[in-house]
C-alpha cells in the first residue's frame, strides 16, 4: 500500500513526465534516506545555507548559490535580491519597492505560466514587471528602449512553456545587460543542464530541484557572489514565506551529488516501451512506436496512435479512463488531438508499464 492510499487517496502511476501536479519526482532511495536522517536532527541553517551555496557552486560552475523551495520562489528571491541587495531595511520591506530600482525587463513572449505566472513571482519579489516588444516578435531595440533608471534586471525565461520563435537570443540579452551594466536573471526551472546559462552570461540562474534534477521539492538559485549573498539574506524577509526547510536542502544537495553520476539509461527505456507496445496486436486498434524526445534529450516514449473506429474509443475517453481509475494512470497528452496517448517510462516505477498496458486492454474491451 503506498504512503498516500493510507492517507485516504489513490495510488498514482505516472507515466506522463515531471510533471508538479503529480508532485514532480519520486526521488531515489538515497535521496529518501537523506532526507529523513536531516528531518530527524537540528542544524544552524544559516551555516547549512552557506554550505548548500558552496555545493551549487561546484554543480554549476558558478560562484555561489543559494538553495530554495522551488524555482518560484527562486525567481521572487532573486528578484528581491536585485532589488534590495544586502540591504535589510529595503528586505523588510519587499514587495514594497516604492523609490527603488525596481522594473524588470522580459520579452513579451517570455510572461508566461508554469502552473502560476512568472509575472506574479516577480511581483512578489518587489519587481515591476515591463514587458518588451509583443507577444510574437521581439527586437533588440524593444529591450533597449524599455530600460531606464528605474530598471532592476533583464529576465529570460528558457523553457517550452516560452514562445520559441522571434524572441531575442540569450546572447543578445546578455550582451545588452552588460552594456546597460544590468544583473541578468535566467529562468531555468526544468533544464537539466547546469552549467550552461551562467557559462552564456547570465549573472544570476534559477533551477527547480524536483523537475530534471529528480530531487525532492526544492530549488535554487546559483551565479554571481554577491547576488547570492543578497539572495540567502532575503530569507529575513519575503523569503520567510517561502522558506525551504533542512531536510528539502539535503535532499537538494543528494540529488545534485547523484545527478552527476548519472548513468544514460536509454537501453532500458527502450527495452519497457518496446515490451509495452508490442502488448497490442494488429486487430487492437492501438498502433506502438519508441519516440525520442522532441528537444532531443535520452528520453524514449512510446507513443499508442488509437483507431477509434477500432478500439469503439479515442484517445481522449482513454486518457479520462486512465485518469478516473485506481490508481490513476496518468500519460502524456499533448497529441492526444492527433489520437496519439504517450507513455513516458522515466517516473514509472518497476513494472508499471505492465499495470498500464493491462488497464488500456481493459478499457477498449468496455464497450
Ligand atoms: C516549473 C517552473 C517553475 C516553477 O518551478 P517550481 O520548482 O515548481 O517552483 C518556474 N519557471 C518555469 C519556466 C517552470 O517550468
Amino acid at each position: 500500500m503506498s504512503i498516500y492510499q493510507k492517507f485516504g487517496v489513490r495510488k498514482v502511476i505516472n507515466g506522463s513526465g515531471k510533471m508538479t501536479i503529480l508532485g514532480a519526482s519520486a526521488v531515489q532511495p538515497e535521496i529518501a534516506e537523506a532526507l529523513g536522517a536531516a528531518a530527524m536532527d537540528y542544524v544552524v541553517m544559516e551555516e547549512l545555507m552557506v554550505a548548500a551555496g558552496q555545493k551549487i557552486a561546484i554543480a554549476t560552475g558558478t560562484e555561489d548559490g543559494c538553495p530554495t523551495a522551488g524555482a518560484a520562489p527562486g525567481i521572487a528571491i532573486a528578484v528581491a535580491a536585485v532589488i534590495a541587495g544586502t540591504d535589510l531595511s529595503k528586505i523588510e520591506r519587499l514587495p514594497n519597492s516604492d523609490g527603488l530600482k525596481n522594473e524588470i525587463i522580459l520579452q513579451k513572449g517570455h510572461v508566461v505560466n508554469f502552473g502560476a505566472p512568472v509575472a506574479q513571482m516577480i511581483t512578489l519579489g518587489g519587481g515591476r514587471v515591463i514587458e518588451a516588444g509583443q507577444a510574437n516578435h521581439v527586437e533588440a531595440c524593444h529591450i533597449k528602449e524599455a530600460i531606464t533608471e528605474k530598471t532592476a534586471a533583464l529576465f529570460y525565461v528558457k523553457s517550452h512553456h516560452a514562445v520559441q520563435k522571434g524572441m531575442q537570443s540569450i546572447e543578445t540579452m546578455a550582451a545588452i545587460a552588460k552594456k546597460y551594466n544590468l544583473p541578468f536573471i535566467i529562468d531555468a526551472a526544468a533544464e537539466g543542464d547546469l552549467k550552461k546559462y551562467a557559462a552564456a552570461g547570465a549573472d544570476i540562474v534559477i533551477y527547480s530541484g524536483g523537475k530534471a534534477l529528480g530531487g525532492p521539492t526544492s530549488g535554487f538559485i546559483c551565479g554571481r557572489a554577491n547576488f547570492m549573498k543578497a539572495c540567502r539574506k532575503q530569507y529575513k524577509g519575503i523569503g520567510r514565506a517561502m522558506k525551504v526547510g533542512k531536510e528539502g536542502i539535503i535532499g537538494l544537495l543528494t540529488a545534485l551529488k547523484l545527478y552527476e553520476c548519472q548513468v544514460d539509461d536509454s537501453k532500458l527505456q527502450i527495452e519497457r516501451m518496446t515490451w509495452l507496445i508490442n502488448q497490442f496486436d494488429k486487430t487492437s486498434g492501438i498502433k506502438g512506436e519508441i519516440v525520442q524526445d522532441e528537444a532531443g534529450r535520452a528520453i524514449y516514449r512510446a507513443n499508442l496512435t488509437i483507431n477509434p473506429e477500432i478500439t469503439s474509443k479515442d484517445a481522449y475517453q482513454i486518457i479520462k479512463e486512465l485518469e478516473e481509475g485506481n490508481p490513476a494512470i496518468y500519460t502524456r497528452n499533448y497529441y492526444a488531438n492527433l489520437g496519439i496517448i504517450s507513455i513516458d517510462p522515466r517516473p514509472l516505477l518497476k513494472r508499471q508499464e505492465e499495470v498500464i498496458a493491462m488497464r488500456i486492454k481493459e478499457i477498449i474491451k468496455e464497450k
